[in-house]
Parts: C-alpha cells; sequence; structure tokens
C-alpha cells in the first residue's frame, strides 16, 4: 500500500498529464532553445509556449515571466535584484511569518549593514498586523515582502491592500506566492503586486523549476551573468522539459481552482473529526485560509514525534516544530503567532492534494486518534 500524502504544502507528486507533455522534450525535441536548427526552434516555441500558460496563471503578460529554478531562487532575484539597482532606498519590510527564503535572505543582508529590516508582526491567528504594515514605511522603504498564503497555517494574506499601503510610500511588493498556485486565484494585476513568486513543484510540476513575475517597467540586477538568457535575468541553457512542465502544470492549476471547494470539503470533514481529540486545536482557522492546508496542534505532545507516529502507519504529513535535546522548539511561524510552548511544540501539518480522496482523509482520522491516544496513554 502506497502512504497517504498529506504533505503537499512542502511538494507535490508530478501530474502525469505534466510527465506527458515534458518527455517529448527530453527524448526528441532536446535541442538548445537557443539555437537556429530545427530542434533548437523546436525547444524555443515550447519554452515561449509555457511562458504565456504561466502568465496566464499569474494574471499577467508572458514577457512578464522569468523562469527560475524555484521559489528560493525568485525570491533572491527580486530582493538582491532590486537593492543592487537601487542603491538609495534601503529599507526592506517583511511580516514575521515569511518563508526562510526572505527572512534568511534579509536578515544575512541586515547583519551585513546593507539593508535596514523592519519585521511586521502577526497576531495569534497568523493575520499580519495591517495598522504595523503601513507604519513600518517611509520614504527610505525599496521593497515589502509578504506571503499571499503562509505555507504553514495556509492563512491567506490581504496583499491588494497591503499592496495599496506599500505604494502609498513608493514601496515595492513581492508577493510569495509559492503556496497559493491551484489554491487561489492569482492575478498579479489585481493583487497590486510587482513582483511573484511561484515554485513548481508546490502544483505538480517538477521539482528544479519556478517562475518570477516581474511588473512590466521595473529593471533588476541578475544575480549572476552569462550567456543573457531570460531577458539577461537568470544566464544559463534553459531547462527546457522542465519549463514546458511548468507550463502544463500552470494550465491544470488553472482547471485544479474549478475545483478546489472539494478539496475544502475534505479538510474540513478532516479538521471536524480530528478536533473531537482531547486538548486539540486548529492554527489560523478564524483567518481565511488554504482549502488544502490545515495545522492542528495537539496540545502536550511533540510534533516530531507525532509525525513519526503517523509516518509508522503509513501517512505522510508535517511538523514545523522540533525537538532538540529533549527540549521541544515551536516553528518560527507558531513563535510569531505567539502560541503557547504547550500548543506551539504539538503543530502538526496535513495539506491535501487535488488527488486526495474521501477514503484517505476516513484513514488519517482513525491513524491520527490512534497515534494520538497512544502517545497520551
Ligand atoms: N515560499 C514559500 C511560501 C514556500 O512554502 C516555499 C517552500 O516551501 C518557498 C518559498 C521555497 O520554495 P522552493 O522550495 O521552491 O525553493
Amino acid at each position: 500500500m502506497p502512504p497517504i500524502y498529506l504533505d503537499n504544502n512542502a511538494t507535490t507528486r508530478v501530474a502525469d498529464e505534466v510527465l506527458a507533455a515534458m518527455t517529448p522534450y527530453y527524448r526528441d525535441v532536446y535541442g538548445n532553445a537557443h539555437s537556429a536548427h530545427a530542434l533548437g526552434r523546436g525547444a524555443h516555441a515550447a519554452v515561449e509556449g509555457a511562458r504565456v500558460e504561466v502568465a496566464s496563471l499569474l494574471g499577467c503578460t508572458s514577457h512578464e515571466v522569468i523562469f527560475t529554478s524555484c521559489g528560493t531562487e525568485g525570491n533572491a532575484l527580486a530582493i538582491r535584484g532590486l537593492l543592487d539597482r537601487n542603491p538609495s532606498r534601503r529599507s526592506v519590510v517583511a511580516t514575521a511569518v515569511e518563508h526562510p527564503s526572505i527572512l534568511s535572505l534579509l536578515r544575512a543582508l541586515e547583519r551585513r549593514g546593507e539593508i535596514a529590516l523592519k519585521i511586521v508582526p502577526v497576531d495569534a491567528s497568523g493575520m499580519v498586523n495591517e495598522d504595523e504594515w503601513a507604519g513600518s514605511m517611509d520614504e527610505s522603504t525599496l521593497l515589502a515582502c509578504v506571503m499571499y498564503a503562509q505555507n504553514e497555517t495556509g492563512v491567506v494574506h490581504p496583499v491588494t491592500r497591503l499592496a495599496e499601503a506599500a505604494h502609498a510610500q513608493g514601496a515595492l511588493l513581492l508577493v510569495d506566492a509559492v503556496q497559493a498556485a491551484g489554491k487561489l486565484p492569482i492575478s498579479m494585476r489585481d493583487l497590486g503586486a510587482d513582483f511573484v513568486t511561484i515554485s513548481g513543484h508546490k502544483f505538480h510540476a517538477p521539482k528544479g523549476v519556478g517562475a518570477l513575475a516581474i511588473r512590466d517597467g521595473l529593471s533588476l540586477e541578475p544575480l549572476w551573468y552569462g550567456g543573457g538568457q531570460e531577458l539577461g535575468l537568470r544566464s544559463g541553457t534553459e531547462p527546457v522539459p522542465s519549463i514546458v512542465g511548468l507550463g502544463a502544470a500552470a494550465g491544470l492549476a488553472l482547471d485544479a481552482l474549478q475545483r478546489i471547494e472539494g478539496v475544502r470539503a475534505l479538510r474540513d470533514r478532516l479538521e471536524c473529526e480530528l478536533l473531537e481529540i482531547s486538548e486539540t486545536s486548529v492554527n489560523g482557522g478564524a483567518q481565511p485560509r488554504l482549502a488544502n492546508t490545515l495545522n492542528l496542534s495537539f496540545h502536550n505532545l511533540p510534533a516530531d514525534l507525532i509525525v513519526t507516529g503517523l509516518d509508522a502507519e503509513g501517512l505522510c504529513a508535517s511538523a514545523g516544530a522540533a525537538c532538540h535535546s529533549g527540549v521541544p522548539e515551536p516553528s518560527a511561524t507558531m513563535k510569531a503567532m505567539q502560541k503557547p510552548i504547550e500548543v506551539g511544540m504539538g503543530a502538526v501539518r496535513f495539506s491535501l492534494s487535488r488527488y486526495t480522496t474521501a477514503e484517505e482523509i476516513a484513514k488519517t482520522v482513525e491513524i491520527t486518534r490512534r497515534v494520538i491516544e497512544r502517545m497520551r496513554a
């Protein structure tokens, strides 16, 4: 029996349609997308076709899309590339629940004295404090960074309002939409985003490919230099099969949005049934949340041991918390939400996909009840 996979916010399986779309670009049309011959032209056309599909997913034009290797690279390119081109504004704002690809980079730049960093807190439900967000910016602010949807809790941020506040101070907005693709409609225009990052492996494309949308008219310094591919922003021979896979997955992600309520119904059933376990609470439940994400705290139990117990019974879920030398250490997100230690230490994330079935959810309830009861006994 294959395991029940409820760790789709960590990564997803490649969709069969995506694999089928990619295969010819490994075996038949394997030219360099910049070669003038037939195989090169075929590869080039495929890359440009994928760019159009990704642009539809992101609500922008295809010439605003740059292919990257992952979400981490997209975030780094936007942040460093913008700082390198704008030496006069040195302040950057980010919420306290950003992904490490943003927070660790910004903290490193702060340590080196390259930026002044302002971290905007979230409340106990995981929602960003909008007054503090607006108050943290002034005419020195170059960039503000916010996740569209938070990876651990699924909490969805009010990006359009956050964009207005940033633009009012002349700052630009980077929206990390890595967890949103295929789960929420994304429109760079409607969100008011200047930069949007996505990562293929979070929505059934392969690992190793992603995209950064850069609003028309904005310019970035590349992270590295070379042959000048991707408008000079990402030199290196394009991984054509992966880019084709990203394009195919973008099309499927738009279709999946039509069926997201089915995923939400399964998630709600899981939530409802697991909340019957004593001393269990939802993290982020009071806010708009991704339909596929459930973050539950099993109080006074270490999440990493819960996840090990679930794994032993064939269920893949994830724990943000870790137990170092017997001392439970809640995740940075739980700490930012100021969860008491006995709650934060037991936070387990169940993240569904379009492939999750009702039978798997029923089995998940059974397994989780058994594991928690055993640990509490
Ligand atoms: N941003 C968010 C919200 C994420 O959840 C992740 C990955 O978990 C990333 C960025 C980094 O993406 P990647 O693993 O593709 O570098």
